[in-house]
C-alpha cells in the first residue's frame, strides 16, 4: 500500500512547469522580462488564438551565443545571480531563478533564436546566430541560422504533453486578456522600451519607447483614457514611501476591471490590494459603484522595508509597514485630484 518512491526527472519537471506556466500569459510574462532583462529597447509580443496557438517574443537585446543558449534552457540557469548572497543584496534583474526557459521548453515545443549583440562573427560568419529548438524537455536540434541581434523565443503547442493542464485553459478571448494585461504593465512600467503586442496578425497596441509616461498611455489605452489622467507627483513626508509618482484618472473615466490600476513599487510591477485600496479611497466615494479608475503609479519605498520575493511569479509583495505606505499613496493620489479640483478634501491633514 505504502510504495513510497521517488518521481522520475520527467514527473518532477513537468510538475514544476506547471507552478511556473499557468497559462500563455505566464510564458508571455516570463520571455517579457527575460527581453527587459537582456537591455532591450524594443520587444515585440505576437501571440495566436489567446496564445494557446503560438506565442512569440522578440527582442533587440544582448543576445546569446550558441554556447549561451544551450545552457540557458538547462534547468536553473542563470546569468544573473550567482548565489544567495546576490540574492540578500537585492537583485537588479526581473529574472533570477534560472527556471523560464527550461520551464516553457519543458510544457511546448520551443524555438529560440538568438545572435549576440555586436559580436562580429564569434564563432560564425558574419550574420549567423543560433536556432536552438527543443521539444518536452529535450533538445531536438542546435544549428546556426541567420538572424538578427538579439532573441526571438516561439512558444508553440503550449501543453501538447500536459492534457490535464491545456483543458483548463479558457476561451482564446479570456486567455488573450491576461496576456493584454501582462504585455500592458510591462509596457506602461518601461516608456524607455518600445514595447508592441499583435494578436492573431492584428496589432493590439504599440509604444513608442521614447521614454513618456503620458505617451505611453495613450498608445496603449488611447486618447479618450490619456486625456483624463492627471499626473501624481509627491513626497509623502511618511517614512514608508519614498515617492509617488505617476497618472491618476478622472473619477469619471473608470472600466469594470481592477486590471487597469497598475502598481509598481521599486520599479517591478506588482499586486497589492493595499495599493489599490490606497487608490480608490483617495477618491472619496466618487467613484461609482464597482467601477474603477485607470492608474499607473510608480511608488518607492526604502528596499529593506519591501520583500518583493513572496511570491514573484504571483507578482505580490510584502510592506514592513503597510498602513505607511497605504497613507503615503493615498495622500499622494488625493493631492494629485485635489490639484485637479476632483475631490473635495475630506479631512484636514498635516
Ligand atoms: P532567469 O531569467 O531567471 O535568469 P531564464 O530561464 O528565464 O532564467 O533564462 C535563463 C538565462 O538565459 C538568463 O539568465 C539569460 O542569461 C538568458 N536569456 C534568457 N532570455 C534571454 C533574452 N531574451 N536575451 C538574452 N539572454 C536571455
Ligand atoms: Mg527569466
Amino acid at each position: 500500500m505504502t510504495d513510497i518512491h521517488q518521481l522520475d526527472q520527467d514527473t518532477i519537471q513537468r510538475i514544476a512547469a506547471g507552478e511556473v506556466v499557468e497559462r500563455p500569459a505566464s510564458a508571455v510574462k516570463e520571455l517579457v522580462e527575460n527581453s527587459l532583462d537582456a537591455d532591450a529597447s524594443r520587444v515585440s509580443v505576437a501571440v495566436e488564438s489567446g496564445g494557446k496557438e503560438g506565442v512569440r517574443v522578440r527582442d533587440d537585446g544582448i543576445g546569446m551565443s550558441r554556447e549561451q543558449l544551450e545552457l540557458a534552457v538547462e534547468e536553473h540557469t542563470t546569468s544573473k545571480i550567482s548565489d544567495i548572497g546576490d540574492l540578500e543584496a537585492g537583485v537588479g534583474t526581473l529574472g533570477f531563478r534560472g527556471e523560464a526557459l527550461s520551464t516553457i521548453g519543458a510544457v511546448s515545443r520551443l524555438t529560440i533564436r538568438s545572435k549576440p549583440r555586436g559580436g562580429s562573427g564569434a564563432g560564425g560568419g558574419s550574420g549567423a546566430g543560433t536556432e536552438l529548438r527543443m521539444e518536452g524537455g529535450e533538445v531536438v536540434d542546435v544549428a546556426p541560422a541567420g538572424c538578427p541581434e538579439g532573441t526571438t523565443v516561439e512558444v508553440g503547442d503550449l501543453f501538447f504533453n500536459t492534457p490535464a493542464r491545456k483543458k483548463f485553459l479558457k476561451t482564446d478571448a479570456t486567455e488573450f486578456d491576461h496576456v493584454n494585461t501582462v504585455v500592458t504593465q510591462y509596457a506602461l512600467a518601461n516608456p524607455d522600451v518600445a514595447v508592441s503586442l499583435e494578436h492573431d496578425d492584428r496589432e493590439v497596441f504599440a509604444t513608442e519607447g521614447r521614454g513618456s509616461l503620458e505617451s505611453t498611455v495613450l498608445s496603449v489605452y488611447g486618447r479618450e483614457v490619456a486625456e483624463a489622467m492627471h499626473r501624481v507627483d509627491a513626497d509623502p513626508r511618511a517614512g514608508a514611501v519614498h515617492s509617488v509618482t505617476g497618472l491618476v484618472s478622472h473619477p469619471e473615466t473608470t472600466r469594470a476591471s481592477r486590471d487597469y490600476c497598475s502598481t509598481f513599487v521599486n520599479g517591478r510591477y506588482v499586486r497589492a490590494s493595499v495599493l489599490r485600496d490606497a487608490i480608490l479611497d483617495a477618491y472619496g466615494g466618487q467613484l461609482a459603484p464597482d467601477r474603477f479608475p485607470f492608474a499607473v503609479l510608480f511608488v518607492e519605498v526604502p528596499p529593506e522595508s519591501v520583500d518583493v520575493n513572496v511570491h514573484p511569479r504571483k507578482m505580490e509583495v510584502r510592506f514592513d509597514d503597510e498602513a505607511g505606505v497605504k497613507a503615503g499613496v493615498e495622500s499622494a493620489v488625493e493631492d494629485a485630484l485635489l490639484d485637479a479640483g476632483l475631490v473635495r478634501s475630506s479631512a484636514p491633514r498635516g
